[in-house]
């Protein structure tokens, strides 16, 4: 298996590509052949002739790069099986939780998957880690599509014209992408307060020059690898309790806050959203496994009574396509480097390995995930 296609995105609102010329070239060092679909990078800034000259062969359609691949990589799930051989190996993010049967037609045509979101989180398969790398620049796109909508700025300014006082950031959900806008936000200029029911992200918070926002929910806690726990009905309306007082008063909202393959959780609900000042931004960043914000949609920005604007916050990432295909890419690499068997020169599907047993939903014509193999 040395053999590696990389597809042009089919979705129209994607605008990034799984390889960038520079990790071809390295990829091909290492001993792999690369092909590419014809005008994958263009939406990206690459053009065929940038790859042709990092070594790949361009196909001028899906089915013959298929035809020619033992592993095909690309950033999304594609709509069907299409001309996949049994026996190729495909890597994306397949949205593994939400296609259930997608998995089985995979599975009973014999093509190995390997589903990026499921990625151990470990420090050696941090550089594969596609939620890291993606949310942490969604997150600082956030911060500037933010800026960019509110009626006012976010530093304080203080002019002979008149003083300005700086705009309040409210950050709900304190991981990767938390992190990133609390940073950016600051250098912005903005006062920030942020929440998290993972205790261990205080000081984090406290280290940015952020305030952390102190709600008492009782038991919280972190999952082994790092995930927040599924709160109780109680607990999240204490929450919402605890919070309401910080969002009326904020300019900015971006929540953040997803829990591991289940629906995120409601936070912000109508009665608090009408309680916020006209002019603010909230950006829900959860929306699309269900939403933090009650009303937000993640295909358009929804404008509330009261002059508060609700942007549906998903795939932020695909508005800075260079940088983010440069980290995706750069992950997908680590991961063919990571299980190149260099003197049998192939991709080995090293079921021992803990990250691919993290990751592997598909081999050999069944379902192998732990999570996946009952349903
Ligand atoms: P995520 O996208 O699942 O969730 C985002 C944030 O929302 C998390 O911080 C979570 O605690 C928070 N959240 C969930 N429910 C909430 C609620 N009701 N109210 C407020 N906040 C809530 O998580 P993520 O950002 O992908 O990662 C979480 C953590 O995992 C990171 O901060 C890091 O510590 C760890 N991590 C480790 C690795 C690694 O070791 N390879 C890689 C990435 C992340």
């Amino acid at each position: 298996m040395n053999k590696v296609f990389v597809t042009k995105e089919i979705l129209p609102e994607e605008t990034r590509v799984a390889l960038v010329p520079a990790d071809v070239k390295k990829l091909i060092t290492l001993g792999y052949e690369v092909g590419i679909e014809k005008g994958a990078g263009l939406k990206t800034g690459y053009s065929d002739g940038e790859y042709t000259e990092a070594g790949a062969r361009i196909f001028s359609s899906p089915e013959e790069g298929f035809g020619f691949a033992d592993i095909i990589v690309r950033i999304n799930k594609p709509d069907d099986i299409g001309g996949i051989k049994s026996g190729t190996l495909h890597i994306s993010s397949f949205d593994v939780f939400n296609h259930g049967e997608a998995i089985k037609q995979y599975a009973a045509a014999g093509i190995k998957l390997i589903s990026l979101e499921m990625v151990p989180r470990t420090t050696l398969a941090q550089k594969m880690d596609i939620q890291s790398s993606q949310m942490s620049l969604a997150g600082y796109y956030a911060v500037i599509l933010a800026a960019s909508r509110l009626p006012k700025i976010f530093p304080m300014m203080m002019t002979p014209s008149g003083n300005i006082s700086p705009a309040r950031v409210f950050v709900i959900g304190v991981g990767v992408a938390g992190l990133q806008i609390i940073a950016t936000a600051k250098r912005l200029g903005a006062r920030v307060e942020a929440f998290d029911t993972r205790p261990v992200v205080e000081e984090q918070v406290k280290s940015l020059g952020a305030r952390f926002i102190k709600i008492d929910l009782g038991e919280m806690g972190q999952t082994e690898q790092g995930y927040a726990r599924e709160l109780t009905p109680e607990q999240i309306e204490l929450q919402r309790q605890g919070q309401a007082r910080i969002c009326a008063q904020s300019d900015v909202v971006i929540t953040t806050a997803k829990v591991f393959g289940r629906k995120a959780p409601v936070l912000l609900t109508k009665e608090m959203t009408a309680q916020m000042k006209s002019g603010s931004i909230i950006i829900d960043m959860a929306v699309k496994t269900g939403g933090n914000v009650e009303g937000s949609d993640p295909n358009k920005d929804v404008v509330l009574d009261n002059g508060v604007t609700i942007i549906g916050g998903d795939g932020l990432e695909r508005f800075i396509p260079r940088d983010a295909s440069g980290m995706y890419s750069g992950n997908i690499f680590a991961m063919l480097e990571h299980f190149w068997d260099s003197e049998a020169k192939t991709f080995k599907v090293d079921t021992s390995d803990e990250i691919m047993q993290g990751c592997l939903i598909t081999n050999e014509g069944s379902i192998v995930h732990e999570r996946f193999k009952d349903q």
